[in-house]
């Protein structure tokens, strides 16, 4: 079945769909996005996502594209034609097409908007999740607005790279103070001895993940402790458990360290329970 993407108010087959060259988003990474995980062909936490979206658009300055109901429309359009059942729908919005010149366009111009969406394997996650992720860690080389879901990921892409090629899964970004701030796509936890998760501020250093704030908001329902902190890799190393969150990924519980396994090596017993009640939490539209 060929794939499905909507591009700036039409639906194409990916075949053929193109962006102008000119898009300030090939130009200069001048846009942002979004993943949302899909599920039974719907999206979950939807107004979560569209939140962080249009504080992301608010940060940049660029205007949001069309109305929430109409975007949300799309998104689901996108996954219908691609029969997506489970997998995740990415929207990105750039600032639109204008003669090259760093500084904004004079003149307004239309944000540019592409949605696709795409299966992921159930099965894949599982397993993963059952043997449980390696991290490494690397000096934090990020612009400080992190906070913004942009599409400039060079540094993401390259700590992701260094992972795959020190035969992990992640990278974890470590601050000049040495604390852990977050993967290069996925928000950061350890678990103390004691049974406290913990996790850094969204303050400063991390992207506020969408499935890291609906897990905080279910931690008092689960009588979890939670603890917002930052912490550093020698506590990951040293902690009972540590995992991974991001939207495409959910709860993924991570078994080593630079080499060094974490608690007994296996996934842990308090990522496991969040990773299977998670979605008892979530929203899906
Ligand atoms: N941090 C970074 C840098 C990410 O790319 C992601 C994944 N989008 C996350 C954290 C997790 O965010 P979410 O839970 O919203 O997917």
């Amino acid at each position: 079945m060929s794939r499905i993407a909507y591009v700036n108010g039409r639906y194409r087959d990916m075949r053929d769909a193109s962006v102008n060259i000119e898009d300030r988003g090939y130009q200069f990474a001048d846009g942002v996005y979004e993943v949302c995980e899909v599920r039974y062909g719907k999206l979950v936490d939807q107004p979560r996502h569209m939140a962080r979206l249009e504080r992301s658009l608010h940060e940049l300055r660029i205007a949001m594209p069309m109305p929430l109901a109409s975007l949300s429309v799309v998104l689901h359009e996108v996954v219908r034609r691609n029969r997506v059942q489970h997998g995740i729908v990415y929207l990105q919005v750039t600032r639109g097409v204008a003669r090259r010149d760093h500084g904004f366009p004079t003149k307004p111009v239309r944000p540019a908007v592409v949605v696709t969406a795409r299966s992921l394997d159930p099965a894949k996650g599982k397993d993963n999740a059952a043997r449980g992720i390696k991290v490494i860690t690397l000096p934090e080389n990020r612009w400080p607005r992190v906070d913004i879901k942009s599409t400039a990921l060079l540094p993401n892409v390259l700590a992701k790279q260094a992972a795959r090629d020190a035969g992990a899964y992640e990278a974890w970004y470590v601050d000049p103070h040495g604390y852990v701030t977050e993967g290069s796509s996925s928000n950061a936890w350890i678990v103390t001895k004691d049974g406290r998760v913990v996790t850094r501020s969204a303050q400063s250093g991390i992207l506020a993940g969408i499935t890291r704030s609906v897990l905080i908001d279910a931690f008092e329902k689960l009588q979890i402790r939670f603890e917002e902190r930052p912490f550093t890799p020698a506590e990951a190393a040293d902690a009972a458990e540590a995992f991974v969150t991001a939207a495409s990924m959910i709860v993924m519980p991570v078994v080593a360290i630079d080499g060094h396994s974490i608690g007994n090596g296996k996934p842990g017993a308090v990522a496991k329970r969040l990773r299977e009640s998670f979605h008892d939490f979530a929203v899906l539209s």
